[in-house]
């Protein structure tokens, strides 16, 4: 399975993890991973640890993707509207973007907890995708 981004998340037994990146000096966590230095500016630390980001969250904004991204995002052919949603991490409260699967706008609300799953996109590589909470 070809993973539409390389090193931002990975599929395991437990469960769709992201990957992010915690400072060894601050604790300042990071996603999409960081690697080089930490973004506080308060901080001159460059040692960003390896995270494996919480499975949850609760949805702090959302909307629908009615018409398709340009490219190079390659859309359904014809285009089927997603559900795109925010969601802020339990424990770290960073909030990340990703698709959500199997619910609509009408399903969803501010703070309605949802958890990691994973989904194809139109063109076939995998992708996080948020979904209902089990
Ligand atoms: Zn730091």
């Amino acid at each position: 399975m070809t993973y539409a981004i390389d090193g931002w998340f990975a599929v395991e037994p437990g469960g769709v993890r992201l990957l992010g990146t915690r400072c060894a000096g601050c604790g300042t966590v990071c996603f999409p991973p960081r690697r080089d230095s930490c973004p506080n500016p308060r901080c001159e630390v460059t040692d960003m640890e390896e995270t494996l980001l919480p499975r949850r969250g609760r949805v702090w904004s959302y909307t629908n993707a009615c018409y398709p991204p340009p490219a190079p995002y390659v859309a359904a052919q014809p285009y089927e509207p997603v559900t795109l949603a925010a969601v802020e991490l339990d424990e770290v409260g960073i909030v990340v973007l990703g698709q959500v699967k199997g619910l609509t706008v009408e399903q969803l609300a501010v703070g309605m907890e949802l958890e990691l799953t994973s989904g194809e996109l139109a063109d076939g590589p995998l992708m996080w995708m948020w979904g209902r909470a089990s």
